[in-house]
């Protein structure tokens, strides 16, 4: 087990392996708690399936959690806040740096990783993308990504999209009082949050299988859901939570 930062690299070479068509170029973002009050976070430009020490920043919480609260900030000072909030690292943090706050603020949450699986954004691109991603359609699905998902409309990416997520999570946590395993953002990605490097990989992996087994259904008129009997069942059997932790 290496330190934060060296697990931090091996999550996010894997999130940009070509060959997974999770993220391709600069796509996506990465981050991980490194204490109690700063994070690990991607910097701007750099690519996933390249990252290496000199791809991160380490960045204060508490100065880039406040700007949530502050609507007027103009790009300028974004990005001169993002520069003033550097503690470790000669770049620049990611334009997504509020949501990697944020997320990194939730409970049992110390590593994050944003992508666009191709497969993904495409049914959230479509039509019909919340009633796709309103049910639980097979068993290991509901073990790694919990019986439901975070669904974000579509934002700006930065600021307004950091806010549109804080919405769609607070949202969640007063009606699942849990933390989502995974954020689904409206034609354009995911958030995968895990208590481990490891947990963020298991999240993304299952996330596109299920979007497969979503096309799937497609062909054959749509998915049919597990009803909440079923799903309830499956979330809370002895045998599944005991699977669900050595996943971690
Ligand atoms: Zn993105």
């Amino acid at each position: 087990m290496g330190n934060v930062l060296d697990e931090l690299i091996t999550m996010s070479k894997a999130l940009g392996d070509p060959n997974h068509d999770y993220a391709i170029l600069g796509e996506g973002n990465t981050s991980a708690v490194a204490d109690h009050d700063s994070f690990w976070v991607k910097a701007s430009g750099t690519q996933l399936v390249q990252a290496c020490r000199e791809s991160f920043v380490r960045v204060r919480s508490l100065p880039i959690l406040a700007a949530l609260n502050e609507s007027d900030l103009d790009d300028k000072a974004i990005k001169e806040l993002l520069k003033s909030s550097t503690v470790e690292g000669a770049r620049s943090p990611s334009i997504e740096t509020f949501l990697h706050a944020l997320c990194l603020q939730l409970e049992d949450v110390q590593f994050v990783g944003h992508t666009h699986p191709s497969l993904t954004v495409g049914l959230l691109s479509s039509i019909n993308s919340r009633k796709l991603f309103a049910g639980s359609i097979f068993p290991d699905q509901i073990v790694v990504l919990g019986p439901r998902n975070a669904y974000v409309p579509y934002a700006d990416p930065g600021l307004p999209l950091a806010l549109a997520v804080r919405e769609s999570i607070q949202e969640f946590l007063d009606r699942e009082h849990r933390v989502p395993k995974v954020v689904l953002m409206e034609n354009h990605g995911i958030i995968a949050l895990g208590n481990t490097a490891q947990e963020v990989l298991n999240i993304t992996q299952m996330l596109v299988k299920t979007c497969r087994i979503i096309s799937g259904t497609l062909a054959a008129g749509g998915p049919r859901f597990l009803s909440s009997t079923q799903v309830d069942r499956i979330d809370k059997r002895p045998d599944e939570l005991a699977r669900r932790k050595d996943f971690k």
